[in-house]
């Protein structure tokens, strides 16, 4: 089958620096110092698999208030579990908390990435693999003839995302907390684009988002052969799959 790549002027091989550099730029200590305790002390949200938060508060010094932090989150098998990872959580988390307050908080760094998707739980590196991943399977989609797997199939898919015949979407089907811009919104537009001519859609397709997990435009996903989807995944993607939300269909045994 012919190619059809969209012609997005992306260079592929630049786009992991590209986006690492452009979440360290925002990926930034925020606060004047930790070794004071801040205003109601240490406070921190940690967001769960099931759409709720595990709290913690802690009148202890920073350090011992992460660990605590980061010992849930190795026991819950929850991304982000490093030392500098959840240091950098607590430390925007109380921030934003505080209203970036410039008695205790740094001057931001213009950046057209917030922090707040740094604080989404995995570090700049694995979200710009991430994007950059989507990317390229939906290149290997345009190389492929956009050829999309069947309504049936798609319908499916899609059903597991947003709950439309059970009621329970899964919470890793998110609206994105910012609009994203730059060289991957672009990429993703012309292809939602593409699949609209297409005329490819699913019904609830209003209520299907990106995925947390992958990072993934799920209006699109749910449309691409699995081949194309698990060629360009890391293992340690795959495994978030089946340790983070089971009954996810990527996880599906036909996809084995
Ligand atoms: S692809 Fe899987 S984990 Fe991601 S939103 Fe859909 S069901 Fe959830």
């Amino acid at each position: 089958m012919d190619s059809d790549r969209l012609n997005t002027g992306i260079n592929y091989g630049k786009l992991v620096d590209t986006f690492a550099k452009r979440f360290k730029d925002c990926h930034r200590m925020p606060l004047n110092t930790t070794t004071e305790l801040p205003p109601g002390g240490w406070l921190y949200s940690q967001p769960l698999a099931d759409g709720s938060a595990k709290a913690f508060k802690g009148m202890m010094p920073f350090g011992q208030f992460c660990s605590m932090v980061l010992a849930f989150r190795q026991a819950n098998s929850l991304p982000g579990a490093t030392g500098n990872q959840v240091m950098d959580d607590v430390d925007n988390f109380t921030c934003q908390r505080l209203g970036d307050d410039p008695r205790w908080c740094q001057k931001k760094t213009a950046t057209s990435y917030p922090a707040r998707l740094v604080n989404l739980g995995m570090d700049a590196v694995h979200a710009a693999t991430l994007y950059s991943s989507g990317v390229k399977t939906l290149y290997d989609w345009g190389d492929e003839g956009f050829k999309p797997v069947g309504q049936e199939e798609a319908q499916s898919r899609s059903d597991v995302c947003t709950g439309r015949t059970t009621g329970h979407s899964c919470p890793y089907n998110q609206r994105a907390a910012f609009p994203l811009t730059g060289p991957v919104a672009e990429v993703i537009k012309a292809h939602v684009e593409k699949k609209n001519r297409l005329k490819l859609s699913v019904l609830g397709e209003d209520e299907l988002h990106a995925c947390r997990i992958c990072r993934c435009d799920m209006k699109l996903k749910v449309w691409v052969p699995i081949e194309l989807i698990k060629a360009q995944m890391t293992k340690q993607v795959l495994n978030d799959f089946k340790t983070l939300y089971e009954n996810c269909w990527i996880n599906e045994k036909q996809y084995e």
